[in-house]
């Protein structure tokens, strides 16, 4: 995070009620807001120190912590996990406050010197050479970063910010149409008040953003023992399952699928625990390497989350109507982000694109990470290209693609979203836990597509009971009799 910076900030604030009218900022304060639509969940997960009251996202950060490495396809796939690289982050190094804390152009390279050594964005990966890539190095304008002015937004505007981060051009319209929504008649009641935010103060936005329909009264003008972190569990669990029931149907015809066996408790009316194979658990860990801004356009900006939503109709708004945006690509970067190099796998069924990796020139002379169109080095020695290897591979590679977690293996996933390897001391354990007769436990299969999968995820963002939500026993009943016909006969999905 950078340092002491600080960034200040006017607010118009209604005294009687004591809330935030709007924000009036330049172009610093926006694009951090709009840099929320960039970090994976499990960088904001990280971030907010794994109380980021996002459903089971948390507990689904920890089942990576806690399963040992042996679990995995490789010992760099935990790391990836832990801290997925941020797809825009050599633009995010240029943000006036940086909210993530990785650094945005280390990369790491073989210890030894052969000509078809590659580089890898994960500590850890394994080099074609065999040896691991740990050794930390700047690269040159990979990317090539660009100028100062404004990273998303384009400098020289001013905008105001409403309390539930709906982000407009500066205008008088704009300003009164806020006034009048919050029914403020009397004039008298706003005032002016100069704020000041820092790097902790950004941290604190961005998770009232995801929980709160007015983070900027709660950041700034609420007592912090005062404010409500549960307010994603109001919402209706009904919703989720309306959801599914909408989406079931459509997707009988999935040519990928993810089959997985429930224990359920039908008088309880839960799934107690899942047993699954690795692709599941692959296409868990994915979430966490989501960038926010896809999974709101895979959920079609009903995420339910705090007022994240509007943030991403923001950007919409600033790229359609008002070309506010820097470039064409900064649009695609927040409203449709891609997943870093090499952070995509086969097991993942959701729509999401995934960035080429880099390529960079090295010399035999221990020069590394100069740029691509370098010919010949510093030494005047010349290059020859080095590749980004996939963190995934066991014995590495450049193809894309690869698993998470190890293959052939069972594991078993709760309720709550804690994956641990199959045991069942631990399945007896749980059962016990919760309370439920184990004569009334009840194995089904079920069958997970491209639409039962968007429900998980949407679970996880928003629920601890995330396998009840999607498959709840009843439900399951339901779907059967209503469709049974247009699925396979051993399937109750
Ligand atoms: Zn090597």
């Amino acid at each position: 995070m950078s340092g002491s910076m600080k960034l200040s900030l006017k607010l118009l604030v209604d005294e009687e009620k004591n809330r935030v009218v709007f924000a009036e900022s330049d172009k610093d304060f926006v694009d951090i807001l709009l840099s929320f639509l960039t970090l994976p969940i499990g960088t904001i997960v990280r971030l907010l120190g794994k109380k980021s009251s996002l459903g089971a996202m948390d507990c689904l950060y920890k089942s990576v912590e806690n399963l040992d490495a042996r679990y995995f396809q490789a010992a760099a796939c935990k790391t990836m996990l832990l801290r997925p690289n941020n797809p825009s982050r050599v633009q995010c190094e240029g943000l006036a406050l940086r909210v993530d804390d990785s650094e945005p152009l280390v990369y790491y390279k073989c210890p030894r010197k052969r000509y078809n050594c590659g580089f890898s964005s994960v500590p850890g990966a394994r080099c074609p050479c065999g040896q691991v890539m740990e050794v930390p190095f700047v690269a040159m304008n990979l990317d090539g970063a660009e100028g100062s002015d404004g990273v998303f937004v384009r400098g020289g505007t001013s905008f105001i910010v409403s309390d539930d981060l709906s982000v407009k051009p500066v205008s008088m319209g704009a300003s009164l149409a806020l006034i009048q929504k919050l029914g403020i008649e009397d004039g008298s009641v706003l005032a002016k008040r100069n704020v000041e935010l820092g790097a902790e103060e950004v941290l604190s936005l961005l998770k009232r953003s995801l929980v709160s329909k007015r983070p900027l009264t709660d950041l700034f003008l609420q007592e912090p023992d005062m404010i409500d972190d549960a307010e994603n569990s109001l919402k209706s669990i009904m919703e989720v399952i309306i959801q599914t029931r909408v989406k079931y149907r459509s997707t009988a015809t999935d040519s990928k699928r993810i089959d997985v066996k429930l224990f359920l408790s039908k008088e309880s009316d839960k799934v107690v625990y899942a047993e699954a194979r690795e692709d599941l658990v692959d296409q868990l860990f994915s979430f966490l390497t989501f960038p926010l801004g896809s999974i709101l356009k895979l959920l079609d900006k009903h995420s339910s989350l705090g007022c994240i939503d509007n943030l991403y109709e923001s950007v919409e708004l600033l790229s359609n109507s008002y070309n506010y945006m820097k470039f064409k690509e900064c649009s695609d970067m927040l409203l449709a982000p891609k997943l870093a190099p090499y952070f995509g796998c086969d097991n993942q069924l959701l729509d999401i694109g995934e960035m080429c990796p880099q390529t960079t020139k090295v010399c035999h002379k221990s020069c590394f990470g100069l740029p691509s169109a370098t010919i010949t080095c510093l030494h005047g020695v010349e290059t020859k290209c080095s590749y980004e290897m996939n963190p995934k591979f066991q014995t590495s590679g450049t193809g894309t693609g690869g698993g998470f977690a190890k293959e052939m293996m069972t594991f078993m996933v709760t309720d709550e979203m804690e994956v641990t390897p199959l045991s069942p001391i631990s399945a007896v354990s749980i059962i016990n836990k919760l309370m439920v007769p184990i004569n009334s436990l009840e194995e089904a299969q079920a069958s997970l597509g491209e639409a039962e999968v968007l429900n998980l995820l949407r679970a996880c963002l928003t629920s601890s009971t995330v396998l009840s939500d999607v498959f709840s026993p009843n439900l399951l009943t339901l779907l059967h009799e209503r469709w049974c016909g247009q699925h396979p006969s051993k399937s109750l999905l």
